[in-house]
């Protein structure tokens, strides 16, 4: 059956086929379907807020049950920024966001610089019925950049396994937000009438 993903990251469907494809789920993308997604502004206060707005337009536009997913990193210092804005945090690229965020904990010791990425999936149905899913991944921000993997805050974010810029992208499936969302979201879709 196909799923229709609101994103145009491969990578991310390829990460979502691998976790659903056992369950008989086909993850397409609006290009695959020869479809144009409206644009929709995400201005929601929450990450589950504006997945669930990304899944809800996508599913009303394809007709089809609609996955979306909303994450970003939360740093305790920071009173929780960049949080919802973390792509925007700096208004620039990767590398300037992570700029920002060195700057902004300059001088900050390592036990104050926990912090925690964020991940909420929602996946809406032509018949209305709603699920969600949340994963986590807590750590703390480096002093200086780590490794070339990964992206957006990876190089900053070290975990008990290591920084995410160092690890591969299966170690970092295992413990990752994202991982963690997408494992919910595969134990619920399991017991959903598909
Ligand atoms: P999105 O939800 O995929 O659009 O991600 C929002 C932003 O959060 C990204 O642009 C990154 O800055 C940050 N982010 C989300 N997940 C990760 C991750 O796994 N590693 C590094 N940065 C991430």
């Amino acid at each position: 059956m196909d799923f229709l993903i609101a994103t145009h990251n491969r990578k991310k469907q390829a990460e979502m086929q691998r976790m659903l494809g056992p369950l008989g789920i086909s993850v397409k993308t609006a290009d695959d379907l020869g479809i144009e997604l409206t644009e929709v502004e995400e201005n929601g206060t929450t990450f589950a807020e504006n997945a669930r707005i990304k899944a809800l337009s996508g599913c009303k536009e394809s007709g089809l049950p609609c996955i979306a997913d909303d994450s970003g990193l939360c740093v305790d210092y920071l009173g929780g920024a960049p949080g919802i804005y973390s792509a925007r945090y700096s208004g620039g690229d990767d590398k300037q966001n992570n700029e920002k965020l060195l700057k902004e904990l300059e001088g900050v010791e390592k036990e104050k610089r926990t912090a925690y990425f964020a991940c909420s999936i929602s996946c809406c149905f032509p018949d209305g019925r709603e699920i969600t899913a949340e994963g986590k991944c807590f750590g703390y921000i480096g002093f200086e950049e780590q490794g070339n993997g990964g992206f957006g805050y990876d190089p900053l974010f070290i975990t008990d396994k290591g920084c995410f810029g160092q690890l591969s992208a299966e170690e970092k499936d295992e413990i990752s937000h994202r991982g963690n969302a997408l494992r919910e979201l595969k134990e619920k879709l399991q017991m959903e009438n598909l």
